[in-house]
């Protein structure tokens, strides 16, 4: 089957992000696919979860992943949620790195070991353990617990599974990771509201199912809510109309938007 094609990808993509002006107040949102994004507060650049396969390799992806490893190019920060392939790649986080020689690698403190074995420089490295912040370029990195089927736990490295609430250029966003409820997310998340954009997983299996996605805004009404993890990877799939169509009748007065990948959106 034929891959769903990106709306804009490589060069056309990243002059895109790179010619886009982001005033005070607003975010540029590129959607890469699945929990790929790029974010640009004012001129600083944030990508998260850098994941990139080619149509002919193995892993056969649902849709077209628009930018190549050392495409990733002028970021500030690159945000890694968890150990799994499609958010902390082998095969596209080094290269993102090297594509962005001055970002910081923001990512559980859990997974130092296995981003440096793939070739990540330690002191490229920003470690978070969960409840806590980096903060580079402007914009601070809130680390959230995720719960992704388990919420794991280590007295020395933290939590296992993060989400990333970002703020800066006077805009707040939050982009959960893989995740499913578990007891003090909801503590956590109303503490850091009120939200200009969430982006939530979901493609259910070991994440959200769209209507815990919609049960989300009703007990945190962000300004925009984004979905996202599906169309990707076979077996985590769902279409998003459901939850669009759920949060019209559920919660009407919740805007959101379905965004094609590759695709820029003003935030
Ligand atoms: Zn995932």
């Amino acid at each position: 089957m034929p891959r769903t094609p990106a709306f804009r990808r490589s060069a056309e993509l990243n002059y895109d992000i790179r010619t886009t002006v982001v005033k005070a107040g607003h975010v540029g949102v590129w959607w890469l696919g699945q929990a790929t994004f790029c974010f640009k507060f004012g001129s600083t650049i944030v990508y998260t979860d850098p994941f990139y396969r080619d149509a002919n390799h193995s892993l056969q992806t649902l849709s077209e992943t628009p930018l190549k490893p050392g495409e990733f190019v002028n970021a500030a920060m690159i945000c890694c949620t968890h150990e799994h392939l499609d958010h902390i790649d082998p095969e596209t986080l080094p290269g993102a790195v090297k594509a962005s020689p001055s970002a910081r690698v923001v990512l559980p403190m859990w997974n130092v070991k296995f981003a440096s074995e793939m070739g990540v420089p330690v002191e490229r490295m920003a470690p978070l353990r969960g409840d806590d912040a980096y903060t580079l370029g402007g914009v601070t990195i809130r680390a959230i617990p995720a719960a992704h089927m388990t919420l794991d736990h280590d007295r020395k490295k933290g939590y296992r599974y993060l989400g990333y609430v970002m703020e800066g250029n006077g805009v707040r966003i939050y982009h959960t990771g893989d995740i499913q409820p578990y007891p003090g997310w909801y503590e956590r998340v109303k503490k850091l509201e009120p939200f200009d954009a969430v982006f939530l997983p979901i493609s259910a299996v070991d994440n959200l199912h769209y209507l815990q996605a919609v049960y989300f805004c009703a007990l945190h009404k962000p300004k925009l809510a984004v979905p996202m993890h599906y169309n990707m990877v076979p077996g985590y799939t769902e279409d998003p109309a459901k939850f669009t169509e759920a949060l019209a009748r559920n919660c009407p007065e919740q805007k959101t938007r379905i965004m094609k990948i590759g695709e820029g959106w003003m935030v």
